[in-house]
């Protein structure tokens, strides 16, 4: 995995193939959500997994209870018809610069609808803000 290497910019970060290919998107927010091994969102067992990749990318079978699933359960992707490799734009857009990101500015970087991108900014900010709640607590 190559370093982050988050420029003043960003413009180097966002030519990484995870922020333009729905795969490599994939593999990089596994990378991000279980550092160690893959963790079942329905019993927590974390460790060695089934690959079902070839049914479907991404897609993991738990050893102890059997339910199927991929990295995008119980994230703010769930459910989101966007392309995971959009979402990691944005998360990083909207955690990588000083100034706020607006909607409107997001829409238009990600090529996206104004409603997508409002949508986007605020279920991030709300899974942010949860991460820092649960930090100071
Ligand atoms: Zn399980």
């Amino acid at each position: 995995m190559q370093a982050n290497s988050t420029g003043e910019d960003g413009v180097g970060v966002l030519g990484e193939p995870c922020f333009a290919n729905d795969d490599s998107a994939l593999l990089k927010l596994e990378a991000i959500e279980w550092p160690e091994a893959p963790i079942c969102p329905r019993c927590k067992h974390m460790g060695p997994v089934y690959d079902l990749a070839k049914t479907r990318f991404g897609l993991k079978k738990c050893r102890k209870c059997s339910t199927q699933f991929t990295v995008r359960v119980g994230t703010v992707l769930q459910g989101s018809h966007l392309p995971l490799h959009i979402w990691l734009q944005a998360v990083f857009l909207l955690t990588a610069g000083e100034k706020p990101v607006s909607s409107l500015r997001l829409s238009r970087t990600l090529g996206i609808s104004y409603k997508s991108a409002w949508l986007l900014t605020h279920r991030i900010r709300g899974a942010l803000n949860d991460q820092t709640n649960e930090r100071t607590h």
